[in-house]
């Protein structure tokens, strides 16, 4: 009976671990979005202010960079597949096009 008992013990152990575990690692993420949340907030304070404290200046101006990146590479993909953006609606169109097929706006 007591080995029975034991075993019992053990598996209750190991469900309560598994639960406590499982909640640390909720926990966890809940901060690191909290983390995501503050450095955007950092970063949008960048952007408005072109300031942001000299310890986050560097990851700002990585951020700005990635971001500058991709612009060029969203760029590149429309070039690619013959397509612009719209001047006045900023949706997707054909690079031939007069006029917008979706606002009617008159491009360039
Ligand atoms: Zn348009």
């Amino acid at each position: 009976m007591a080995f029975l008992k034991k075993i019992g013990k053990q598996a209750n152990t190991l469900v309560e671990t598994t639960k406590i575990n499982s909640s640390i690692n909720g926990e966890k993420t809940t901060i690191n979005k909290i983390y995501t949340q503050i450095g955007e907030k950092v970063y949008q304070a960048y952007e408005k202010e072109g300031k942001a404290n000299n310890d986050l200046l560097d990851f700002c101006d990585q951020i700005k960079q990635a971001n500058d990146k991709i612009v060029e590479l969203q760029e590149k993909l429309l070039e690619i597949s013959g397509k612009k953006i719209c001047i006045s609606c900023q949706k997707e169109i054909e690079v031939d096009v007069q006029f917008c097929p979706h606002c009617g706006g008159k491009q360039d």
